[in-house]
C-alpha cells in the first residue's frame, strides 16, 4: 500500500493504537512501497556512481522515504549532506540564510542521528522555516471566535441587523415563557417559591452541571442555554485545553462572554440554542446528532448492538466469550480457530450455539439399521416422458396422493392437456422452488422396503443440461428414458439421448436403467422393444457402460405399467422381468467415501420462520453431526449446524450418500450460494483458478473460452493449453502438445478460470461452449 493509500485507509482504531504508542505495522513497508524503494535505491546508486560506496543503504533508504522516492532530491541530499557536506557548523548555516535550523532540529528530534541534518532535510518545508521575528503570536480572542461553530465575530451590517432582530424575538419569547412559568409556580406553591438552592438541581449533580457550565462557556456554540448533559461532557475537554494553552488569559475568571449565535452548520450538528423556535421543532423531529435528540442520547446510553450480541454470547458459553474477547484485541490470527471466533463474534443472530453430542458418527452409522440410500438422475430426449414417469412413480408409491393428482388433472383438463397432470407433480415442486418458498423435498424422494431413494434432478428445466450435470455428478445411477413410439426413438437417438448418455458416463455414473417408454403407443410390441434394446445397448457399450450394468424395462409412464406394479395389459405379458422399482432396488449404490473429509455441494438454499438459513444437498464425502462447525467455500465463511434432517426426518448425524437439510446459524446468507461446497474447516477444499483435466472430447478442443460445470457450480474459463493426447485405455501420452483435440479423443488439458472456485483432484467436470457440451473429465 502506498503512503497515500495508507493515509486514506487509516481508521480511528489505527490512530488510537498509534496514540497509545502501539502500532503493529510500524516500520513495515507495504509491497508497493518496497518495490518503489528498491527501484529508487537502484536509481540513486546509479546516479551516485563511484560515490555510492560513501553512503549506506540505510541512508539511501531513509532519504528516499523522506523525499517520496524522488531520486533527484535524494541524490542532491546525499551529496550535500553525506558525500560532500559543506564545512559549516549548524550556526554558520543559521547565519548564512537566516533560518533557525538548530532550533527546529531539536523540535524534530534526532531521527537520522543528527538534528542539524534533519532540520536541513526539511529546509524546503514552510512549517519548519519560520524565522523567529516572523513567528505569529497567538492572542486569544476576547469574544468567542466564530468560524464554523460560532459564526464570525465581525458581522456585516446586514448580519448585525438580522441578528438583532432575531435576538429581540427570542428574548421576547423567553420573557413570555418566564412570565408564564412564574404564574404557574405561584398557582402551585403553597409557601415559599422554589429557588435554585432548594431545587432538585442543587445537589451534587447540579453543582457538577454548574462547574461545567462555567468552564465550557465560550467553547460551546450553544452558550447561554441551561446546563445540559452535553456540557458536562465538555468539562474534561475544557480542562485539558486550559492546561495545554500557553495563553495567559484565564477564561474561567472572565465574565461569561456573550458570543454570536451558532452558525447554521453548528445548529445542524448540535441543534439550535435553547429557547430558539427551531429547537422546539427539533424536539418533535430530533436529528440523530443533535444534543437534544433523545434518540441520540439513548443510543449511547444503552448497550450497542455489538454489546448485546457479545453479552448473549458470553451467556451462551465461555467459548464464545473468549471469541468475543479475542476479536476486540485486533488480532491477525488466521488459524481455523481464529476464523471460528471471528465468525462467532460477527454472527447475525444471537441464538446460543448448538451443542454437539460429540458422537462417533461412523460407528453410529455402522450400528444403525438405517435403510440403504441411493440417488439417481433421470435423463432422455425432451418429451420422452421423464416427468410423467416420475409423477406416476410417486403416485403409485403413495408419495403423492390421488387427490393431488386429480386436482392437477382438472387443471390440465381445462387447457385440454389431461395427460400433463402427472408431469405437473414434479413441475409443481419446481415452481415452488422458483418462487423461493420453503420447499417440501419429499416430492422428489421416495422409499421402498429396502432403500430410500432421491431423484436428483427434476426434469423439465429450461436449461436442462447444467441441471443434469449437477444431478449426474452426485448420482449412484441413471434412468435413461427412451420414447418407443414410431420415429421418436430414432430422432431421440440422434438428439439428446446420445449426449446425455455420454455426459452421465463422463460424470462417473456407471449403472444405467433404460426405461423403454410409451410402449402402449406401439401395442406393447416386443419387436420394437428388442430393436431399441439392441441399438441402445450397442451404443451404451461404446460410450463406456459395461453390459452387466445396463438393464432394460418396457414401461408406460402414463399408465404406470411396469413402474411399481407389473403391467396388467395382456399385450405386455411377454415381459417377465423386473419392474423399474425392482431394478432400482437391485442397483448397488456406489461405494461411499465415509472416512474422507466432509464435502457437500449445496443444491438448494431456503429459509423458514425458525431457520433463517437452511441448505439442502447430498453428502459427497465424510460425515457431520449437529453442532459441527462447517466451512462454506468459496466464501471461506464458517457456520454451525444448528440442526439437521436426513431424508426429511430430524437427525443427529449424516454420512456420505445421504441427502440432508442443514439448518445453519452464525452465518450471513450472503456468503452462501447454490453450487458452493460445504466442507470440514480443518480439511477445507481449496479454491483454485487453474486446473489440469483428463478430458474426453465431445467436440473439437483448442485454446478457447469454455464454461466449467461441476455439480451446480459453473464458472467461466479458458482452455489455456493442451499438454498431450492420451491413450484411452492405458492413459499414456501418445502425442505431446497437440494444437487441436478431435471429438472422442482423450487429452490432458489445462483450464484457467476467471475466478477461483472450490475444486480438487478426483472431481468430475464438464466443459461447455456456446451451449454445447464439448468435453467432460476428471480433475488431476
Ligand atoms: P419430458 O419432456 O421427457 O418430461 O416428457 P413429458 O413427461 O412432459 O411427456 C411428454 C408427453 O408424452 C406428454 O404429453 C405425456 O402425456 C406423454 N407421455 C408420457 N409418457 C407416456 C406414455 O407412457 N404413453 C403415452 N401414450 N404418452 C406418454
Amino acid at each position: 500500500m502506498s503512503r497515500h493509500q495508507a493515509v486514506r485507509n487509516m481508521d480511528y482504531q489505527d490512530e488510537l493504537d498509534d496514540y497509545d504508542g502501539y502500532s503493529e505495522e510500524e516500520d513495515e513497508l507495504s509491497p508497493e512501497d518496497r518495490a518503489a524503494m528498491e527501484q529508487g535505491k537502484a536509481a540513486v546508486q546509479a546516479a551516485l556512481a563511484s560515490s555510492a560506496s560513501k553512503v549506506t543503504t540505510a541512508q539511501i533508504e531513509e532519504a528516499l522515504w523522506h523525499y517520496y522516492y524522488d531520486v533527484d532530491k535524494t541524490v542532491a541530499y546525499l551529496i550535500s549532506k553525506i558525500i560532500d557536506p559543506p564545512k559549516k557548523t549548524p550556526k554558520a548555516v543559521t547565519e548564512s540564510n537566516g533560518l533557525e535550523y538548530v532550533r527546529h532540529s531539536s523540535i524534530l528530534g534526532n531521527a537520522s542521528g543528527s538534528g542539524a541534518s534533519l532540520s536541513h532535510h526539511f529546509r524546503d518545508m514552510p512549517w519548519g522555516n519560520i524565522p523567529k521575528h516572523r513567528e505569529a503570536i497567538l492572542i486569544p480572542p476576547r469574544q468567542p471566535r466564530g468560524g464554523l461553530l460560532g459564526g464570525s465575530s465581525k458581522m456585516s451590517k446586514l448580519q448585525q441587523l438580522a441578528a438583532a432582530r432575531k435576538k429581540k424575538a427570542e428574548d421576547k419569547e423567553a420573557q413570555e415563557k418566564v412570565e408564564q412559568t412564574r404564574f404557574q409556580m405561584q398557582d402551585l406553591s403553597v409557601g415559599k417559591p422554589a429557588t435554585q438552592e432548594n431545587s432538585p438541581l442543587a445537589g451534587a449533580f447540579g453543582k457538577r452541571l454548574k462547574i461545567s457550565e462555567s468552564t465550557a462557556k465560550g467553547r460551546n456554540p450553544l452558550e447561554g442555554g441551561e446546563p445540559t448533559r452535553h456540557e458536562t461532557i465538555e468539562q474534561p475537554l475544557a480542562d485539558t485545553t486550559n492546561k495545554q494553552d500557553v495563553m495567559e488569559v484565564n477564561s474561567v475568571q472572565e465574565p461569561p462572554p456573550t458570543g454570536a449565535g451558532p452558525s447554521p452548520f453548528a445548529e445542524t450538528l448540535f441543534g439550535p440554542p435553547s429557547g430558539s423556535p427551531k429547537r422546539k421543532i427539533l424536539e418533535f423531529f430530533p436529528l440523530p446528532y443533535t444534543e437534544i435528540a433523545p434518540t441520540a442520547l439513548d443510543v449511547f446510553s444503552n448497550p450497542s448492538p455489538d454489546d448485546v450480541v457479545l453479552t448473549a454470547q458470553s451467556k451462551a458459553g465461555k467459548k464464545q466469550g473468549d471469541a468475543a474477547g479475542k476479536k476486540s484485541k485486533k488480532k491477525t490470527d488466521s488459524s481455523a480457530d481464529g476464523v471460528t471466533n471471528g465468525v462467532g463474534a460477527l454472527k447475525v443472530d444471537d441464538a446460543p450455539l448448538p451443542k454437539s453430542k460429540n458422537l462417533d458418527v461412523l460407528s453410529e452409522f455402522h450400528n444403525s439399521e438405517s435403510k440403504k440410500t441411493a440417488s439417481f438422475v433421470v435423463v432422455g430426449h425432451v418429451d420422452a416422458g421423464k416427468s410423467t414417469m416420475m409423477g406416476r412413480l410417486l403416485l403409485d408409491l403413495g408419495v403423492v396422493d390421488q387427490r393431488t393428482v386429480d386436482k392437477l388433472r382438472q387443471e390440465a383438463d381445462k387447457i385440454g392437456k389431461k395427460s400433463f397432470a402427472l408431469a405437473w407433480v414434479l413441475d409443481q415442486r419446481t415452481e415452488e422452488r422458483s418462487r423461493g418458498v420453503t420447499i417440501d423435498i419429499a416430492t422428489n424422494r421416495f422409499e421402498t422396503d429396502k432403500t430410500s431413494f432421491t431423484i436428483l434432478d427434476a426434469p423439465g428445466h429450461q436449461d436442462f443440461i447444467p441441471n443434469m450435470i449437477a444431478g449426474a455428478s452426485q448420482a449412484d445411477f441413471a434412468i435413461l428414458v427412451i420414447d418407443a413410439s414410431t420415429g421418436a426413438f430414432e430422432s431421440g437417438l440422434k438428439g439428446q439421448t446420445r449426449e446425455h448418455s455420454l455426459l452421465i458416463r463422463s460424470m462417473g455414473v456407471s449403472r444405467i436403467i433404460v426405461a423403454v417408454n410409451k410402449l402402449d403407443t406401439v401395442g406393447w410390441s416386443r419387436e420394437r422393444f428388442d430393436e431399441i434394446k439392441n441399438q441402445v445397448s450397442g451404443f451404451l457399450s461404446a460410450t463406456g457402460f459395461q453390459s452387466k450394468n445396463i438393464s432394460f424395462v418396457p414401461v408406460s409412464g402414463l399408465h404406470g405399467d411396469n413402474l411399481v406394479h407389473k403391467s396388467s395389459d395382456p399385450a405386455a405379458s411377454w415381459y417377465a422381468g423386473d419392474t423399474l422399482v425392482e431394478e432400482l432396488e437391485n442397483s448397488e449404490p456406489s461405494a461411499r467415501a465415509l472416512a474422507k473429509p466432509l464435502r457437500m455441494t449445496i443444491a438448494e438454499i431456503f429459509r423458514s420462520a425458525h431457520n433463517p438459513l437452511s441448505i439442502a444437498g447430498r453428502l459427497d464425502a465424510g460425515s457431520l453431526q449437529m453442532g459441527d462447525a462447517i466451512l462454506v467455500q468459496p466464501s471461506g465463511e464458517k457456520a454451525y449446524i444448528k440442526s439437521l434432517q436426513v431424508d426429511d426426518a430430524p437427525a443427529d448425524w449424516a454420512v456420505a450418500g445421504q441427502s440432508v437439510v442443514l439448518h445453519l446459524s452464525n452465518i450471513d446468507p450472503v456468503h452462501v450460494r447454490v453450487g458452493d461446497i460445504v466442507c470440514d474447516p480443518a480439511k477445507p477444499i481449496q479454491c483454485v483458478d487453474t486446473f489440469t483435466l483428463k478430458a474426453l472430447a465431445f467436440d473439437f478442443l483448442m485454446p478457447m473460452q469454455v464454461d466449467v460445470h461441476r455439480g451446480r457450480l459453473h464458472a467461466a474459463g479458458r482452455i489455456e493449453a493442451i499438454t498431450g493426447l492420451l491413450d484411452k485405455v492405458t492413459g499414456t501420452v501418445t502425442k505431446k502438445k497437440p494444437k487441436i483435440v478431435k471429438p472422442a479423443s482423450v487429452a490432458r488439458i489445462v483450464v484457467k478460470l476467471e475466478s477461483s472456485v472450490p475444486l480438487e483432484a478426483g472431481q468430475r467436470v464438464v466443459l461447455r461452449s456456446s451451449g454445447e457440451t464439448v468435453a467432460a473429465g476428471l480433475l488431476e
